[in-house]
Order: C-alpha cells, then structure tokens, then sequence
C-alpha cells in the first residue's frame, strides 16, 4: 500500500468521470499540488458500466456549454495524452411526435445556435436518410445533431488521469476516504485507509457515495438518489454489419429510451415509468464495481415500443444485460458548486449523465474553485439550491419522476405536482380560494398569478390561458 502524502492545496473524493475531470481541469488552471483517493479503482462506481452516450441538445444555455465542452475535450484528448478515449462522432435524432415538441426544438434550435453546436430540425423523410432503420409512423420531425456520439467511458477517464498526472496531480488508488474534519486553522483533514492528509480544499465527488461523503461533515441527506438504470446490448445483426456508416443515437420519448448502434449490433436503454431508487438506506461501501440484477419485468413495455420503433432489434438475441445505480436530484441537474456553509468544500457530484456532462462540469468547477468564478453562470448546478430544505421524501418523489421525465417535452412555466405542497404561507388556502395558480420555488408555494378558483395553467410554448389573467392584474 501506498503511503499517502501528508499535505496538498486540494483533495477530490472519488475517480469516477467527474473528479477525474475536475483534478486535470485543475492542472489546467495551473493547480499541480492537488490529490485524487479513490477507494476501488478510477471509473468503479458507476462510470465503468455507462452506455458512454454524449449529446448536445439541452434546453438551458450554462448547461449546452457543459455538454459542448466535454464532446469537444473527448474527441481531442487522444492528441494530448496518447490515451485514446473511444469517442464516436455518429451524431443522434430526438424523435417528435407533437406539435409541442417541434415547438420545444425551436427553442434548443436557439440554445445551440448561440452556444455552436450544430443541430437543425429534419422532416420524416430526412430522418429516413440518416437512420434507414426507424418506422416513421407518428413521427413529425427529429432534432438532429450532427456532432453527438459516444465515448468509451472508462478509456476517457483515463485519458483525463493521464493528462492530470502529466499536469502534476497525483492519484491514489484503493484506498477508500473514512472521514473529514475541519480543523481549527481551517484547512482540512481527511482520514484515509492509508493515512492522514491536510489540505486547503475538499471536493465530494463520490458519485453514489455522495451523501455518505457529505454526512461525513455535517451535510444531512443530501438530495442524490441513485436510480436502478438498464441498457441492453444484441449481437450483432447483419443489416448493420453491411452498414458503411454508424447509426446515429436515437432517443423516442414514446418509448422513453435511448436506442443506437453498438459495434455491429444494436443497444437499447429506456427510462421506465415504473422506476424505481435504491440503497436508499445507504451505500455498502463494499460496493464498487458492481452490477445490479435486472428488472426486466419493469422495463419490458418500453423494450417492446422501443423494438417496435427499430424492428431490427426483433431480429437477434440480446448477449449483454447492464443493469446499475445512477444519480439523479430532484430537478436532474448535477451539484458542482459550495456545499453550503462550509468553506473550501466543494460537490461535484450527483450527475445522471455525467458522461455527456463530466467533461465541462470539471471545466468550469476548476475556474470557479480557482479563480472565485466560472465563464458560465453556475447557478442551476449550486448544491445550495437545496440542502436548507429538502428533506428525504421530496428527494426520493422527485427524482425518481425526474428519471421518467428524461424524454419528456419540458414546458414553459412547468411547475410538476410530485412532491407538492411545498412550505407555506399562513394565507396559502386564502389565495388559493382566491384563485390563486401556484409555483413551487426553492421549497416554497409561490403565488404567480390568479385565474378562477381550481384552475391550472395550460401549458405552451405559445401564449398560455395564464395570458389573459396577467394580463388584467398588469
Ligand atoms: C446503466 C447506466 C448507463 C449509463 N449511461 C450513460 C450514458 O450513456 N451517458 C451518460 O452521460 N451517463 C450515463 N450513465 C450515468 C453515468 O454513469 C454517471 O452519471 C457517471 O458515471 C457519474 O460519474 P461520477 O464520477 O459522479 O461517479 P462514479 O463513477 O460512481 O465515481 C465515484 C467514485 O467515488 C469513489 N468513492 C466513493 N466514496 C469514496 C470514498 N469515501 N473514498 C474514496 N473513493 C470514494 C467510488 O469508488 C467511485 O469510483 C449511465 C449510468 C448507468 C447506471
């Protein structure tokens, strides 16, 4: 066992994607005494199993620049450190099956035109031409991005340490961080299997051991749950073995899954309605490198619609079940930011496509732990965002819908029922008798405008029935 150094500027816990991204993004900035301890091997928690998708279209601007950055850094990473990462640039579709959707593409269509990253919105016929094998019955349109694809997550990681380790950053491999204290001076202690190390900073990036990390100064429950995910893997087909281009992704919201190419088969990995968390009494910090067992009864109608849509899936046999724990918080975005209250402890953490997002978010944590701020505005990512109020059941309601909502159309305005009422004000059933429409809002009910008693907002990304009612209070 390797001793561990006594004292550094920086420690990260955990070498999943995230905090391997975040110690060579350090380097970057120029930070070379900074350590990484990582309890099994880098990428055994939950980014050895990923499907290793990457894509651009997100409908929040701080966050495309996330993603843009980590498909950019995956296909160029090879060229720096000698360490190829697997990335495929196969580009990907997101299917439309209503007028609400093409709306909804509009508005990305923006997102990515100002951010770069190439996309337009296709017609059916168009769709064909890319992915000769999609059924086009009920589809209107696709999102396409040309510049999407997916990586090898474990050979990009790697390449990340190498580039780290070249930058002066030192890892420490099997050797799990047992506690955190803040001492006096206010630098930081942290207790490991081999030995004390002191240190200015500390980062949580422990992926599904985020909240045990956290617990271990102070942070009560915080809001990451992991939720059971499956992908399924065929053999190889010989439709595809003829092709002289990959597939592009798919992602259908009716099926509520991912569908693409892997090697000469096919891959498929839905979002079930019926999900489900788990360890929600806590990690087994024996856990690493591990699988679940599959939960095919759960995931069985979304495999059908999602076979239905690609019939060549029908054709062969599945050779690769993949069935493991993924971060999700209440509102789906990471935590890359403060914990809140305590100085020089960092999150980075709770992604739940940390692949397609691992890159950028070590990018612009790294700018702002550095430089005090990042290029983009980091707000959506604050872990502050939640931990004064959220309490374990908001936490678990809220993610696991959030998990069924990963290819549901967003709407302007959204304000979703799960885990509502939030706190209140005494006069809450007053106004609300009154007519009052209510959003939730950092743990509050939060009157936003008054129709008659009962009513709820139509959602649109055109004027809402909320219109004319703002419009008389104006
Ligand atoms: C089936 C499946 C498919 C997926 N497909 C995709 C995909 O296509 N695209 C995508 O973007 N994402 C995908 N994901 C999600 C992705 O895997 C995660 O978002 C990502 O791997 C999270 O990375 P991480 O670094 O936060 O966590 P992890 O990879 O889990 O890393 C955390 C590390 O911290 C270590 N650790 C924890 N506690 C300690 C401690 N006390 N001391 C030392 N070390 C510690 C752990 O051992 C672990 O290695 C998928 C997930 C699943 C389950």
């Amino acid at each position: 066992m390797e001793k561990i150094q006594s004292h550094t500027k920086l420690v990260v816990v955990g070498g999943g994607i995230l905090g391997v991204s975040l110690l060579y993004h350090l380097t970057k900035e120029g930070w070379k005494d900074i350590v990484l301890i990582e309890k099994g091997e880098l990428t055994s928690g939950s980014t050895w199993h990923a499907a290793g998708q990457c894509p651009h279209m997100v409908g929040s601007y701080n966050l495309a620049k996330v993603h843009q950055h980590s498909t950019n850094l995956y296909k160029q990473l090879e060229k720096e450190t000698g360490q190829a990462t697997g990335f495929h640039e196969c580009g990907s579709l997101r299917l439309a099956y209503k007028k609400e959707d093409i709306d909804w593409f509009h508005y990305v269509k923006g997102i990515m035109d100002n951010v770069g990253s190439p996309a337009e919105i296709i017609s059916p016929n168009e769709i064909k031409k890319i992915h000769p094998f999609i059924r086009l019955d009920g589809i209107v349109a696709a999102f396409h991005t040309p510049e999407d694809g997916h990586t090898d997550p474990t050979s990009t990681t790697n390449a990340m340490a190498k580039g780290a380790r070249n930058g002066g950053a030192k890892i420490y491999r099997k050797n799990r961080v047992t506690n955190i204290k803040q001492l006096p001076s206010g630098e930081w202690k942290v207790f490991t299997e081999n030995g004390d190390i002191t240190c200015e900073h500390v980062v949580n990036a422990a992926g599904s051991f985020c909240p045990e990390v956290g617990e271990m100064v102070g942070l009560k429950d915080v809001p990451s749950i992991n939720m059971i995910h499956h992908y399924l893997v065929t053999e190889s087909h010989p439709e595809i073995e003829k092709l002289k281009k990959e597939l592009p992704v798919t992602r259908d919201p009716e099926a509520s899954a991912y569908l693409r190419q892997e090697g000469k088969g096919l891959l498929i990995g839905p979002y079930e309605k019926d999900a489900k968390a788990w360890a929600l009494d806590g990690m087994d910090w024996k856990f690493d490198m591990e699988l679940l067992e599959p939960e095919l009864d759960r995931i069985e109608k979304h495999l059908e619609i999602g076979m239905n849509r690609i019939p060549q899936f029908k054709d062969v046999g599945i050779k690769k079940i993949i069935c493991g724990p993924i971060t999700h918080t209440p509102d789906d975005n990471f935590f890359a930011g403060p914990a809140p209250g305590l100085k020089n402890f960092w999150m980075a953490c709770a992604a739940s496509v940390g692949i397609a997002q691992g890159g950028g978010i070590g990018k612009y944590l790294a700018q702002w732990i550095v430089h005090g701020d990042s290029e983009i505005n980091m707000l959506e990512f604050e872990p502050r965002r939640y931990m004064s109020w959220v309490t374990k059941k908001y936490a678990v309601e809220k993610s696991t819908d959030q998990y069924t909502r990963m290819y549901v159309t967003p709407m302007p305005s959204e304000s979703i029922d799960v885990g509502r009422p939030m706190k209140t004000t005494p006069i809450y059933k007053k106004l609300k008798d009154m007519g009052a429409v209510y959003l939730d809002s950092y743990g509050w009910e939060k009157p936003i405008w008054f129709g008659k008693p009962g009513m709820k907002e139509e959602y649109s990304f055109k004027r809402s029935n909320a219109f004319s009612y703002v419009q008389k209070e104006c």
